[in-house]
């Protein structure tokens, strides 16, 4: 049964709308002055995000998968060493552990935030450990105190992979700033979204932010002399200009995400306050900028099924954890490993949250899921 999509997942048009006339004079202006890699749009957005997101030092890469990547080279991981973080996540976080000829030591999450469970780290630390990796998951910050606390007594750095979480905080500090590195993506569908790729590199240490802004350029700040060997990890002017134009709507986009999750609290206590469904969690001093909202219903893929009929967009973020990934069979991990990660990828569905949601869209989305949970009257 095909069905025009009644409430999308996400609707970046409606976002668009409201911005389009300062959107293109912003493309007109780097048009216009025909420079196109880094240059004066990509270092105005740097200090505008470096204040946006309390650190010293904020460097625009070409994508979070490159954050995450460039910040690991800068932090030294490679061949031999091990890296810990969660076996539940965007693949680009193991990913680039992998790529660097490192082993992605993962753990399991917390089941209700979905984060990295500190004890988990703890028993996973080992003399090779390189880094920590912790996933603010959705929009929610891990539970970054007792990380800290383990990553400070064994030596290690933490990068946090915030590419999901820009303008989270936990307990006042800002998601990126209280790790030796954060990493965040500009990739259309995050709350801070680009017209392309995108991504930034944040630190409060100015030697590793100067290692980064090397690395992105070939291991280049002369041209044609390379203290070391980097890539082309570049932010593009124009996505630069872009983002300079939807950063100062950054809080009041995710103030309006934060309100529909409230308004979906509300109307799931009314609908579907005996239904088995779980709804996300904010715990006391973290801040949730719900780039998604993840529920948890039994039989997802038949929930999933009804609901796309029904004219509802969903996604399963994510559907297979990295411990049971194909190419990470090498690892050895089995089924059962990694138990709280296993449920939620056969649990978890992310329904509607964008801030441009209406009211009467949340209603039919409570509504359909309470219809295909048979819940209603
Ligand atoms: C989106 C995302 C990335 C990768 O970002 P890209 O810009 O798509 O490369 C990495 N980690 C997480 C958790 C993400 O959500």
């Amino acid at each position: 049964m095909t069905v025009r999509t009644r409430v999308p997942l996400l609707d970046l048009e409606a976002q668009y709308r409201p911005i389009r006339d300062e959107v293109l004079a912003a493309v007109v202006r780097v048009c216009d002055s025909q420079r196109f890699i880094q240059g004066p749009e990509v270092e105005a957005l740097e200090r505008e995000l470096a204040d946006a997101l309390g650190v010293a030092e904020a460097v625009g890469v070409s994508s979070g998968t490159d954050a995450l990547l460039v910040a690991m080279m800068a932090l030294g991981v490679g061949a031999g060493d091990e890296v810990i973080t969660s076996t539940y996540s965007f693949f680009a976080t193991a990913g680039c552990i992998a790529r660097l000829g490192a082993v992605p030591r993962l753990v399991d999450i917390d089941p209700e935030t979905y984060n990295l469970e500190p004890a988990a780290v703890r028993a996973a630390l080992s003399p090779r450990t390189k880094a920590i990796v912790p996933v603010h998951l959705y929009g929610l910050c891990a539970d970054m105190d007792p990380l800290l606390a383990i990553a400070g007594e064994a030596s290690v750095p933490i990068i946090e992979d915030a590419c999901q979480a820009i303008g989270a905080t936990y307990k006042g500090r800002k998601a990126g700033s209280m790790g030796t590195a954060g990493c965040f993506s500009f990739f259309p569908s995050k709350n801070l979204g680009a017209f392309g790729d995108g991504g930034l590199v944040t630190t409060q240490d100015a030697a590793l932010a100067r290692e980064v802004r090397r690395l992105r350029n070939h291991g280049s700040e002369t041209k044609y002399y390379h203290q070391q060997i980097g890539g082309n990890f570049r932010l593009d002017a124009l996505q630069a200009a872009v983002l300079r134009v939807k950063l100062p709507h950054l809080s009041s986009w995710t103030a309006m995400r934060r309100e529909n999750a409230a308004r979906y609290r509300r109307l799931f206590g009314d609908a579907l306050a005996d239904a088995p469904i779980g709804l996300p969690i904010e715990p006391d001093g973290r801040f949730h900028i719900y780039n998604q909202f993840v529920v948890r219903v039994p039989r997802r893929d038949r929930v999933r099924a009804f609901l796309t009929d029904h004219g509802i967009g969903t996604e399963v973020y994510y559907p297979v954890p990295f411990h049971l990934q194909e190419c990470f069979a090498p690892l050895g991990y089995r089924r059962s490993d990694l138990p709280a990660a296993e449920a939620a990828s056969e649990s978890s569905l992310a329904i509607p949250i964008y801030g441009e949601l209406t009211a009467a869209q949340q209603d039919i989305v409570v509504q359909t899921l309470a219809d295909a949970l048979g819940a209603r009257e």
